[in-house]
């Protein structure tokens, strides 16, 4: 359990906060307090953007994250946000009583006292934070710290379930190995349907669903023949198949491992360390790239003229947006869209299109081979 107490304290004794604890101590109570104290942006989008384009220094863009109990997440939100704000830290961290989960750029100036900050809580001291490789430093522009009820949606309503109960990791070399002797190993991709469908590890099972939450009594179900066999979980960066090997376990499986870092890390040693690559295909990622490649070869096909291809790309009629695998000569062909409604409605005055999308639901959608019917006809 960390102790916020102990925390603060830590950060009293930092340089950074010389002179400001007692103010900043007082300042954390209350919401009221907060919007007085400027504890979150004030800036509009579009400001924070040029003021962004105009900064001058580096920044290196790092994801993390940690289950471990926290006893008052809001508390913690704030004294972060503070702190990280000072150091000109931009982009979003989700705290709940679980743990933490964040993706943010860090000026690299202030890289170490930033790590530094963050080492103090005991249960994050010396945590590994991956570092974006191919990024500009540009991927956020804002500082945004959010207490939700989970760091990863999971759906689970059972109180009995345990985070500090989860699997063992296994890392990038172990994986190999255990993998060559695959009789009584069972490789399971915590992702969803979409992300599995344009990269996995060789002979993954995939647990086609379009969310966590429904993958978890999924994987259960699925995965019910194979309780004695050794069960390897994995997903883009370790968060949810970490919460997945919890949940395996306490529904009775017993050998339940869980890749170290994700796809990501595996990606980064297998490279660092000249080990076989049995990645295939590409990474789906949930920034603007949808994707970065990490095998040669392609294993999925054009949603709609069937040709090899992983592009992911959001048809681009606003009014639908429909994640789906597109090759460059249909996106030429369709201007971009996923099917000849989208185009006609692309080409017709702007006010018009608005009108259209009046009383839309705006949730994401997302094209699924096996659910094709519920979506807009492919052509
Ligand atoms: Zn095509
Ligand atoms: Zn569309």
């Amino acid at each position: 359990m960390v102790s916020l107490q102990a925390y603060e304290k830590n950060l009293e004794n930092n340089t950074l906060n010389k002179g400001n604890s007692e103010i900043e101590k007082s300042n954390l109570k209350t919401s009221c307090k907060i919007k007085k104290e400027k504890l979150c942006n004030q800036l509009r989008t579009e400001e924070l953007k040029a003021l962004l384009a105009e900064e001058k220094i580096a920044r290196t863009t790092i994801s993390f994250y940690q289950y471990f109990s926290i006893e008052n997440p809001q508390e913690l939100r704030n004294t972060m946000y503070k702190k990280f704000n000072e150091l000109k830290v931009f982009g979003r961290i989700y705290l709940a009583h679980e743990g933490i989960n964040a993706q943010i750029s860090v000026p690299n100036d202030n890289f170490n006292e930033f790590k530094a900050c963050l080492y103090q809580i005991p249960e994050l001291n010396n945590l590994r934070l991956n570092i974006a490789v191919d990024d500009d430093g540009k991927s956020f522009w804002v500082l945004k710290i959010k207490v939700r009820n989970k760091i990863v949606a999971d759906g689970i309503a059972d109180p009995q379930f345990n985070m500090q109960n989860r699997g063992k990791y296994v890392t990038a070399e172990e994986f190999n190995h255990l993998t060559d002797n695959s009789d009584d190993v069972v490789v399971v991709d915590m992702r969803n349907h979409y992300e599995y469908e344009v990269g996995h590890f060789e002979n993954a099972l995939e647990i086609p669903s379009d969310t966590f939450r429904q993958q978890l009594p999924m994987a259960v179900e699925m995965l019910q023949d194979k309780k004695d066999k050794n069960i390897i979980m994995y997903c883009t960066g370790g968060i949810r198949c970490e919460k997945a090997s919890a949940w395996m376990l306490h529904n009775g499986f017993k050998h339940v491992f869980h890749l170290e870092g994700g796809i990501i890390n595996y990606v980064n040693i297998v490279k660092q360390k000249g080990l076989v690559n049995k990645f295939k295909g590409k990474n789906f990622v949930f920034d603007d790239r949808l994707g970065e490649r990490i095998g040669e070869e392609i294993i999925s096909t054009c949603h709609q003229c069937g040709k090899p291809c992983d592009n992911h790309t959001n048809c681009v009629n606003d009014g639908c947006h429909l994640l789906f695998i597109q090759c460059d000569e249909c996106a030429q062909k369709w201007e971009g869209c996923c099917s000849n409604a989208c185009q006609e409605v692309i080409h017709l005055p702007v006010d018009e299109q608005k009108n259209l999308r009046k009383g839309l639901h705006n949730e994401a959608r997302i094209f699924n081979k096996s659910k094709m019917l519920n979506f807009a006809p492919i052509i």
